[in-house]
């Protein structure tokens, strides 16, 4: 009776050790994530403004400067 109430003494001591890693590690990990988050979100931001993709012919400039619609524009006029 002694022996089994020490070992489920030592079981609960054991899993409470667990759990509270566990806790620490899934804090960490969700800040991680949110500094990771920050980090594809500032990186995307950093690159938005100078890299465009046209809508037209998908190249690397915006759609309305699109060299094909210059070339109806002047074909037209
Ligand atoms: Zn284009």
């Amino acid at each position: 009776m002694v022996n089994h109430s020490m070992m489920h003494g030592r079981e609960v001591d054991t899993v409470d050790a667990i759990l509270a890693q566990n806790k620490a590690m899934a804090q960490q990990l969700s800040a991680m994530n949110k500094k990771l988050e920050k980090l594809e979100v500032s990186a995307i931001g950093a690159q938005s403004p100078p890299f465009h993709t046209c809508g037209i012919c998908g190249g690397p400039h915006e759609s309305n400067i699109c060299s094909i619609i210059q070339d109806i524009h002047t074909s037209a006029e």
